[in-house]
């Protein structure tokens, strides 16, 4: 598929960072305009015809290099946002510290944003353009041309346009070459480009587990000194950046990076804890969970985030639960408080709505409600609306290998019995049947450790 870029790039020896694109003409690389949505096109099209630059930029153009499907399609001009919201009747003009613009098109939505230029000490202070004293951007409203442009985009694989007109890549900053050698790199100078917005590490690691690229040496380094730096991002766009980072279909290899980089820790530092506590615990239970989620992704199933934080919060849980039990209070006061406890302090980093952090906790306290199934307390907890997650959620847990297996298949076979199988079912256990912990007979575990009850 990238063998006529191959031969491009044999032909021209491409410079890192450049002010003159390198422009590879329609024929010499793997874009058709057919593939391009007509949304999006409309766009473009709009744009030129009165009069000012657009191009398609960024993912959209890296992941039609690469024969896959963009996501959604950005476009960049040099039209002002008060000029594109003009030209569109259906155009919003949306955020503070980063302009763009939602262009609706029938069912697509179009982000244009306007080309951004370097900011000099000038402009700091200023309405368009504020940097925090640790040279983080808190504003970026400084408009150039489109080379500028290419400048302030995070990777040189970001930083490609295409022009649907007549079918033309510029390459401003080497992005096709680093494109064919799988590579994410950094334009610029990565340390200052993370201090400027530290979410672009998490962007690289995105990319990485979604492309299968390599993070280039110089572009990777500094990840693992400055992740500390995410404390500074505000918890809203935290949780925006977490759902893109694991609900795209390559949860587990995100993961692994995350942790490999060093930034799990702050992202979700009691879960982190607790992995490195016990990873012959944790970790078999969270690489389940992102498994399983990568596999209803990629089958088209509904993944609700409730389920994935509370996967990602639940060794948190469990050591929390672990620390107030020793206090002899009852198992589900326990979970309430410990549950209670975790998502206040996972709050202060991530802005986990209430509308995903209430199921969560019903999805933890079902885990010490399902062994109790005797007479109609089964029916009742089969009715429960959130009865299905909570389910999911301890077969994830069998799987894992932290209960031992039974209880998730009484529950299987109850849900597919019909109502005098179930009567008997229920009537049949003798009391309710607590499901046993592997980890409460490991032999170096106090015999009070208790994870179901
Ligand atoms: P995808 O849409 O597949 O997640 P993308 O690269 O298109 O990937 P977007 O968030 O849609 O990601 O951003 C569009 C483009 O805007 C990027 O390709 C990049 O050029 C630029 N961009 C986005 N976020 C940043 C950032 N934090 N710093 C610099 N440039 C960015
Ligand atoms: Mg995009």
């Amino acid at each position: 598929m990238l063998k006529k870029l191959a031969k491009y790039f044999r032909k021209n020896h491409l410079p890192v960072v450049s002010s003159e694109p390198h422009i590879v003409p329609s024929g010499d690389h793997p874009i058709s305009a057919r593939q391009i949505t007509s949304g999006a096109k409309k766009v473009v099209e709009q744009l030129v015809s009165d009069g000012y630059e657009a191009y398609l930029v960024g993912g959209c153009v890296r992941d039609l290099l690469l024969g896959m499907h963009p996501k959604d399609y950005d476009v960049a001009t040099d039209a002002t946002p008060e000029q594109v919201s003009n030209l569109f009747r259906r155009a919003r003009i949306i955020g503070r510290r980063f302009q763009i613009v939602h262009v609706r098109m029938g069912p697509e939505i179009i982000e244009v944003t306007t080309f951004r230029a370097q900011h000099s000490s000038e402009h700091n202070g200023k309405d368009q353009s504020r940097r925090s004293s640790k040279g983080m951007l808190l504003r970026d409203n400084i408009f150039g041309s489109i080379a500028e442009d290419a400048c302030r985009r995070d990777f040189t694989m970001n930083a490609l346009y295409y022009h649907p007109q007549d079918n033309s890549v510029f390459d401003y900053a080497n992005g096709l070459r680093d494109i064919k050698q799988r590579l994410i790199r950094v334009i610029g100078n990565a340390e200052e480009r993370y201090r400027e917005d530290p979410v672009r590490m998490l962007r690289a690691v995105r990319f990485a587990a979604k492309l299968g690229f390599s993070i280039e040496e110089d572009s990777a380094r500094p990840i693992h000194k400055q992740g500390h730096l995410l404390a500074d991002i505000p918890p809203a766009r935290l949780f925006d950046e977490l759902l893109k980072l694991l609900m795209n279909g390559h949860a587990l290899a995100t993961f692994h990076l995350l942790r490999e980089f060093g930034l799990l820790r702050f992202l979700f530092p009691a879960t982190d804890e607790a992995l490195s506590n016990d990873p012959g615990y944790y970790l078999p239970f969270l690489e389940q969970a992102m498994t399983n989620t990568d596999k209803r992704i990629r089958a088209n199933k509904r993944v609700t985030p409730a389920f994935l934080l509370g996967a990602l919060l639940w060794p948190a849980v469990q050591e929390a639960r672990k620390k107030l039990e020793r206090d002899n209070t009852s198992p589900i006061y326990t979970l309430q408080q410990a549950a209670g406890d975790v998502i206040h302090r996972a709050c202060q980093r991530i802005a986990i709505p209430r509308r995903f952090s209430m199921p969560m906790r019903e999805i933890w306290e079902l885990q010490l409600r399902l062994p109790r199934r005797a007479c109609t307390q089964a029916q009742r907890l089969v009715e429960n609306p959130r009865f299905r997650a909570g389910y999911d959620f301890l077969l994830l847990r069998e799987d894992a290998g932290e209960l031992e297996s039974g209880l998730g298949d009484w529950w299987t076979r109850y849900q597919d019995a019909d109502e005098h199988k179930r009567h008997e079912m229920a009537s049949n256990l003798d009391q309710p049947r607590e499901q046993r912990s592997r980890r409460r007979r490991r032999p170096r575990k106090p015999a009070s450790s208790n994870q179901t009850t």
